[in-house]
């Protein structure tokens, strides 16, 4: 009967998933052709990956630069209170005391990154970027935010194209209720508020347009190739669209903060909705809960893809869990007593509100 609408916002900080374009190994999903088993034999030291779609392939040589910079406690304790959900992790993380042997294929199981630990109070220390802004903004409360450039990522896309990614709907013969221009709104409003408190703020799209070069008829090629049980074209067609608004479009802004702005924070805006209930009389109610999304707990399935258990390792040597944790309990604990209302933290299913209010 009731639906219910959520402000959800998904902060990260520093690094985003990383998109880069181009250089993309063959996934598990292509069909090998003659020609690819002939380049390949060329160049046999070449990897194969497993990649999730319009994924780039890891460059496991770029975490060298943490060798050395953890202890096996600290990775291990953060690799497994906020990054996974299960013991999945043991199928790919080879623990010793002083290293751990990473899959870096699940293609070629025997290919892995080894990646050092320093014995405690030697660790190598490793220069952050971003973040080290955060350690200099001011304790005066009116310019709280002075020196930290907080990037607003309002969610979907809205105007036209608000039907297709379905974040769209009406109530009778009302006005359409669109996600991706409710964002943009809020992300506006946002933007002043934070500047008065003297933070630099970039919203990272400025219109109810997508990023992303691509469009649903160049993408059909792709998903007939890789996602072959799809029969009728209508099918083809949805998933062409699905990974043009959201694949590509998240990748696209992921590659706009990261190579563009740099921000030392980013705001991902999102409304979301309960249960419809009864769909022949659906009802808005005057009820509001916030719900604060941090980057971790991988899903099993997550991590059996090379390039998502590459990003989720680099996400633990950045070390960026912990302010993202404790930024996001304050704002949480803030929204309980100033709003009344409920709120609560979460990295991925996990709840950590209750360790940091
Ligand atoms: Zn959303």
């Amino acid at each position: 009967m009731r639906l219910l609408m959520v402000l959800v916002g998904m902060a990260v900080l520093g690094a985003w998933w990383l998109n880069r374009r181009g250089e993309t190994a063959p996934s598990q999903e292509q069909i090998p052709t003659q020609q690819s088993r002939v380049a390949e034999s060329a160049a046999a030291s070449a990897p194969r990956y497993r990649l999730s779609p319009l994924a780039e392939a890891p460059k496991w040589s770029e975490l060298d630069a943490w060798q050395n910079a953890f202890t096996r406690q600290e990775f291990e304790g953060d690799l497994t209170r906020y990054f996974t959900c299960s013991e999945r992790w043991r199928d790919f993380f080879e623990f010793s005391d002083d290293h751990v042997m990473i899959v870096e294929s699940v293609l070629e199981p025997n290919r892995k990154y080894r990646l050092n630990f320093a014995k405690p109070g030697e660790e190598k220390k490793v220069e952050r970027k971003g973040l080290s802004r955060v350690d200099r903004v001011q304790q005066d409360p009116a310019q709280c935010l002075r020196g930290l450039h907080i990037a607003i990522d309002a969610g979907h896309l809205g105007g036209e194209w608000a039907q297709m990614e379905e974040r769209w709907f009406t109530i009778g013969n009302g006005k359409p209720v669109t996600e991706g221009d409710m964002t943009l709104y809020v992300a506006r409003l946002l933007k002043p508020m934070l500047e008065a408190h003297g933070a630099q703020v970039s919203l990272v799209r400025e219109r109810t347009q997508p990023i992303t070069q691509d469009r649903p008829a160049g993408l059909l090629s792709q998903v007939r190739a890789q996602q072959p049980a799809l029969a009728t074209p209508m099918d083809q067609w949805k998933a062409a669209e699905s990974l043009f608004y959201r694949t590509s479009e998240i990748r696209a802004r992921a590659t706009y903060v990261n190579q563009n702005l740099k921000p030392d924070l980013v705001l991902c805006l999102h409304f979301n909705a309960v249960a419809w209930g009864d769909p022949a009389n659906p009802q808005l109610v005057d009820e509001n809960h916030l719900h604060i999304l941090l980057h971790g707990a991988y899903t099993d399935d997550e991590l059996s893809y090379d390039d998502q258990r590459y990003e989720m390792t680099r996400k633990i040597l950045q070390k960026t869990i912990h302010e993202e944790a404790a930024v996001a309990a304050v704002r949480a604990e803030f929204d309980t007593r100033a709003q009344r209302r409920r709120s609560s933290v979460s990295v991925g299913k996990k709840s950590v509100s209750q360790s940091f209010v």
